[in-house]
């Protein structure tokens, strides 16, 4: 034992000594032997892939010091965020450390491809959808460009079910990602945190008669740090995701202990790891239940706690530098109780007055919000907080009634304003609004698409808008070229680069020089041959996943995401219906054969959505079981839809299909990764699409549908059975619907999906939008009969995808908001 305390310290002077002593081969092969103890490559090649892991690992590590160490002192951006939807760490370490030779040479020796070893390697699935996944590219986009942004989230046990279909119906099956152990991770239990949970709130008076407030009698529970390299595009940086892991604390319940209740007191240590035990599987809805506040308290909690530590740990208690070094980008409203939570850390354990630490929170955090459903705008209930966050709820409290006095002052007398604008929600059961309180609390609040910032601006968050117009501002999302073209599409990163050489993938607006070469007849010829590539590829996953054989020279029509009734899957299978009955007919003169896939997860309690499910699969089995329909259509639903399916599938796209209601997908990012890989769009003018179709021009999209601003109109005297009625088309489509021709085993399972296409008040609208809809199926058709001149908008698409990338995105926030 070393009783001064007088640790030896280890100070790496110089990695590249360790590091080059070996070649990359050697030091594989010594971990495959040593660190791992294996003799033999097996089928599963989930050693092998663990000592390449490590050995990559070598060399993130030597760089995550290097930038850690430069970082000192620097201001910092702390995003936080439930979800982060990473997908695979390997294959995008590779490509950032540029070792792709090196790997690929040094598996010679194994006898095997890189391709099938990465496949060892489980999705980091962390994240439900298009807002988890915009996390992962934005921090791939943060380190690529050298900032100093943190990620915080929770490191799930279980992450997004993994989807089975199973009688064309959706079954989930836990996602036990880290059962083999995850090689990039590494813990830090020495820095776990304290989170307070339960107790209640004591006045203490002191000696000159000031009050200050105590939280006691807490539960406590631990948060432990395990961090992962976040490695930028071959520019030495290595940024950290920060994923918190709760632990009991080593404390017993000691009446409990006395009481001789041993084993009992240790069992209840369960409860701590509950916390981050499951990913909540809902996209797009709140089911309000209370682990998920705990979480989303203990990651806000936790990752406050870190960042004011690094700061006291360099400039004491003294928080005048705090603003300037310090910001917070809450990723939509689930770490929101952070604006809360960093006024307590503040003022409880830092002494701070309540104007100062409110000065200090609402010029730190920074809200973006993701969405205008109302089902998923979070509220809690205030029985809920005063029980497990009874200190959180006295500042929710102070900090609405001090808001309300500005709002006083702006309306006076206008006491609905009061109760519209209020964090609380008052009626039979009172709730806390998270959206109000992150807004109150920011100095920013940002949109995710032009359209989607218009619409907060002028619709639900206008009060707010009135009150603090400076505070609104527009980040349209992107997503990284990195993972979702130079990894995900290597025959046409290829050929992009044999034209506008390689720069493109770290300055991304490059790729615009490829209109240059939209109409040069043997580069089409090369790009259409780099398509068919890819689709083959897509082939043998769809074939293996469902036992349909696509055709490659058939048009590949995808819709993958979430499914969600606003993005109207219902649609894209009704149109699927609409040209079977086409074929059956013998109409067939004008019909483009196509393969059409669907896939995406349900949430596991929305019922609608695992019925639209079981619609499609019998849809499919339906007309892939019709050999007169084969040559003109196959349709296929893919199950487990995820990051690494979707890096086979949006290389081997034709035509994207993002069909939502306009006016309700705030942004989408899934087709941006279409666009950037050539695919072809039919869209609605709705979210993200609206600027896609702007860069690319209007010829080069497929548009159809209401617009956002007519939908009010619309519905006001809408008439489904009327529009059914008028439309051969559409009443085809319904008649074998409602004759039971996809359910002719299984009567009456579709009853509610008719009922609402017929239904006056549907919300989506998809009956008024389905003639549209058609015809604009019927451009694409003729369209991609012409091959020339598909290609040549298939590569207008591309070179006009430069502003989608989250690198453009990044820099907006990098600038406006962040300030680095
Ligand atoms: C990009 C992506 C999404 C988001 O898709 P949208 O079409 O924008 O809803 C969802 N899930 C995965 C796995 C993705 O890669």
């Amino acid at each position: 034992m070393n009783k001064n305390n007088n640790l030896c310290e280890i100070t790496v002077s110089d990695d590249s000594v360790l590091m080059n002593a070996h070649t990359f081969a050697e030091d594989l092969a010594r971990h495959f032997h040593f660190s791992l103890g294996r003799d033999k490559v097996q089928e599963s090649h989930l050693y092998l892939y663990n000592a390449l892991a490590i050995t990559v690992r070598d060399h993130l590590v030597s760089q995550w010091r290097k930038t850690r160490m430069a970082r000192a002192g620097q201001r910092r951006v702390a995003y936080m965020s439930l979800e982060f939807l990473m997908g695979r760490t390997l294959n995008n370490a590779i490509l950032n450390l540029d070792l792709d030779d090196t790997v690929r040479a040094a598996l010679e020796g194994y006898c095997c491809d890189l391709e099938d070893v990465e496949q060892a390697e489980h999705d980091a699935g962390l994240g439900n959808g298009g807002l988890g996944r915009l996390a992962a590219c934005f921090l791939d986009s943060c380190a690529s460009l050298a900032l100093p942004v943190i990620g915080y989230g929770i490191r799930y046990e279980y992450g997004m079910f993994n989807q089975e279909i199973k009688n064309g119906q959706q079954v989930e099956h836990p996602d036990n990602w880290l059962r083999n152990g995850n090689p990039w991770e590494i813990a830090a239990p020495e820095k776990a945190i304290r989170i307070k949970f339960f107790g209640h709130v004591d006045v203490i008076t002191k000696k000159d008669g000031q009050q200050y407030r105590q939280w006691n009698n807490t539960h406590d529970v631990l948060a432990v740090p395990y961090d992962m390299p976040i490695p930028g595009y071959q520019n030495g940086i290595v940024n950290t995701l920060r994923l918190w892991k709760s632990e009991a604390t080593d404390e017993f319940d000691l009446d409990e202990f006395n009481a001789g209740s041993y084993t009992e007191s240790v069992a209840r240590k369960n409860l701590a790891e509950q916390i981050t035990m499951v990913l909540y599987p809902n996209d797009s809805s709140e089911n309000g239940k209370e682990l998920r506040l705990r979480q989303q308290y203990f990651l806000s909690s936790a990752s406050l706690q870190d960042t004011i530590n690094l700061y006291v740990e360099s400039h004491g208690k003294n928080f005048d530098k705090f603003v300037a070094l310090n910001s917070y980008q809450l990723n939509d409203t689930h770490p929101s109780i952070a604006v809360a939570e960093l006024m307590r850390i503040l003022m409880d354990d830092y002494s701070i007055p309540w104007d100062d630490a409110w000065a200090i929170t609402s010029q730190t955090m920074a809200y973006t919000n993701h969405t205008l459903l109302p089902e998923a705008l979070e509220k809690w209930p205030v029985r809920l907080f005063e029980n497990l966050l009874p200190r959180i709820l006295e500042i929710i409290y102070e900090i609405n009634a001090r808001f309300l006095q500005q709002v006083a002052v702006c309306w006076p007398g206008d006491s609905q304003k009061q109760s519209a604008l209020s964090l609380i929600e008052e009626g039979h059961e009172p709730q806390v609004r998270m959206a109000h309180l992150a807004i109150v609390g920011s100095y920013s609040v940002n949109g995710v698409a032009a359209l989607h910032t218009e619409l907060l601006k002028a619709g639900l968050f206008n009060d707010f808008y009135q009150l603090w117009p400076e505070k609104f501002n527009n980040k349209t999302n992107g997503v990284t070229p990195r993972r979702w073209l130079s990894h995900c599409n290597r025959s046409l990163s290829a050929l992009i680069s044999s034209k506008i050489g390689r720069n493109w993938v770290a300055d991304f607006a490059e790729v615009s020089q490829l209109s240059e070469f939209a109409n040069n007849k043997a580069f089409q010829k090369k790009w259409r041959d780099s398509k068919q590539h890819n689709k083959a590829a897509l082939v043998d996953l769809v074939e293996e996943a469902t036992g349909v054989t696509f055709d490659v020279n058939m048009m590949f029509d995808v819709q993958v995401k979430r499914i969600h009734e606003y993005k109207r899957q219902l649609l894209n299978i009704m149109h699927v219906i609409g040209l079977y009955d086409r074929i059956r007919k013998g109409d067939t003169a004008d019909i483009t054969p196509r393969c059409v896939l669907i896939g995406g997860k349900a949430a596991p309690g929305y019922v609608m959505a695992k019925q639209i499910i079981k619609l499609i699969n019998n849809v499919a089995d339906t007309i892939n079981l019709d050999p007169k329909v084969a040559k003109y259509l196959k349709v296929a639903f893919i199950p487990n839809y995820n990051v690494s399916a979707m890096e086979i599938i949006c290389p081997a796209t034709d035509l994207s299909e993002q069909i939502s209601t306009a006016g309700k997908e705030a942004s989408g990012t899934g087709n941006m990764k279409f666009m950037m890989n050539g695919a072809l769009t039919i869209g609605t003018l709705d979210g993200a699409n609206i600027e896609i179709r702007d860069a690319v021009a209007p010829d080069n999209f497929f548009l159809f549908g209401a617009e956002a601003h007519e939908i009010p109109g619309i519905r006001e005297n809408y008439q489904p059975n009327e529009i059914i009625a008028n439309s051969p088309t559409l009443s085809a489509v319904m008649q074998l619907l409602e004759s039971g021709h996809f359910n002719l085993f299984e009567p009456g399972i579709y009853d509610s999906i008719i009922e609402s296409i017929r239904d006056p008040g549907d919300m989506w609208l998809t009956a008024y939008d389905f003639d549209s809809y058609f015809q604009a199926q019927r451009r694409v058709d003729e369209c991609y009969k012409d091959q020339q001149l598909w290609t040549q908008k298939s590569i207008l698409n591309t070179a006009a995808s430069g502003v989608f990338s989250s690198d453009h995105t990044i820099r907006q926030y990098r600038d406006e908001i962040w300030k680095l």
